[in-house]
């Protein structure tokens, strides 16, 4: 089951910057736990971690809009 990350990944689709970040640091690892969660917490997160999720989501959002959110209406 996918992780509610919806609210996060429209947040990173107005900050190109911080969710590309996401996306460089949050990768695999060899043994398929995300390298930079498991480095800041001692403990090894499944990858995809939540943030990687949100990083994607995003990417998706800003990607399919070229660029552009629709979060306001105007
Ligand atoms: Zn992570």
């Amino acid at each position: 089951m996918t992780r509610d990350v919806s609210g996060l990944a429209r947040l990173l689709a107005d900050h190109p910057a911080l969710r590309d970040a996401l996306l460089r640091e949050h990768v695999a690892r060899p043994d398929g736990r995300c390298r930079a969660c498991g480095s800041q917490v001692g403990l090894t997160t499944r990858w995809p971690c939540s943030l990687r999720s949100a990083a994607e989501q995003a990417l998706r959002l800003a990607g399919g809009q070229n660029g552009r959110t629709s979060t306001s209406s105007a």
